[in-house]
């Protein structure tokens, strides 16, 4: 059997990620940390405990359940040693107030492919699968081996990607997939880096090798107030994509409040507080400079 991958989620009747109906999986680990990320609880790698104090009794199930002995009460809070945590989630399935969560797990092809088979109505009427995040490019070996798996079987492949990975991985899977959801962020280097920590470099030029190597693309462009909506930006972003080869629309993302909430389930800072979803007629005016380069807008997933 082969290496499993780590996922977090398996999303069924999915209309914003792609063409049709999808089933989407996403892969955990990101190596971008956007401000405005809607999954924080994915960016590491490796599966990852989460803990809600605020819905804790403090019945101590979940010290009795760990076989490691990772849990414990210790001036009266309870405590997850991460160093002897193995990510078995005995202590989730035990707790009985939903105060614990395990955010990954392994999985491999061949466990993954019954499950998306539930949804084969869904792919034989138009829609198929998307391997999303986190960042499924971080992952490749299972990634491909889930494109092949799911091509023998007739099901159209989404990969919706950050494109912040090497060359020949993207160039390996652009082989595979019948289309990229491809993230543009912002055009400008600086900009780019501060609100994702990395730079838009290797994003660019991997946008330009997939779209020479023949894949259709449909590009997205989260729509953020006041960081990457400005003119400037938006026609630099019109600017390069119109010069692409197969891309098929691009979709504005308006910003809206749910990464907030996420951020605070979890108890993790968040940047961007105070920031409201833009206007109607902030969005309307990006997607008309858009537009005025010749490409296909629409505004939404
Ligand atoms: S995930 Fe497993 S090893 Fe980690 S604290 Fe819970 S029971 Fe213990
Ligand atoms: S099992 Fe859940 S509710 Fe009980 S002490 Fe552990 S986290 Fe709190």
């Amino acid at each position: 059997m082969s290496k499993p991958g780590i996922i977090f989620d398996i999303k069924r009747y999915s209309i914003h990620d792609g063409p049709g109906t999808r089933t989407t999986v996403h892969f955990k680990g990101c190596p971008l940390s956007c401000w405005w990320c809607h999954n924080p609880e994915s960016r590491s790698a490796a599966p990852a405990l989460l803990f809600r104090d605020e819905k804790c009794i403090a019945c101590g199930s979940c010290v009795k359940a760990c076989p490691r002995h990772a849990v414990s009460v210790r001036n009266g809070a309870l405590v997850t040693d991460e160093g002897l945590c193995v990510g078995c989630g005995a202590c989730c399935d035990a707790c009985p107030a939903e105060a614990r969560e395990l955010c990954g797990r392994p999985c491999t092809v061949d466990e993954l492919m019954p499950q998306l088979a539930k949804d084969e109505i869904f792919f034989r009427e138009g829609g198929g699968v998307t391997f999303s995040g986190g960042e499924p490019l971080m992952q490749p070996e299972f990634l491909i081996e889930a494109l092949d798996a799911c091509g023998r079987v007739g099901y159209h492949r989404a990969i919706d990607t950050s494109g912040f990975a090497g060359k020949s991985v993207i160039l390996e899977t652009a082989k595979r997939a019948d289309i990229f959801l491809y993230d543009i962020k912002h055009m400008d280097p600086g900009r780019h880096k501060e609100f994702t920590g990395v730079d838009n470099a290797v994003i660019l030029e991997n946008l330009v090798a997939i779209s020479e190597a023949g894949a259709k693309i449909n590009v997205r462009v989260p729509f953020m107030p006041g960081l990457n909506s400005g003119d400037e930006n938006i026609k630099a972003t019109g600017s390069f994509v119109s010069r692409l080869k197969g891309v098929v629309g691009v979709n504005i993302l308006p910003y809206h409040t749910v990464a907030k909430g996420k951020h605070d389930r979890w108890h993790m800072d968040y940047r961007l507080n105070d920031l409201l979803p833009p206007t109607d007629a902030q969005t309307h005016h990006a997607a008309g400079i858009l537009e005025s380069f010749g490409l296909k807008v629409h505004i939404g997933g």
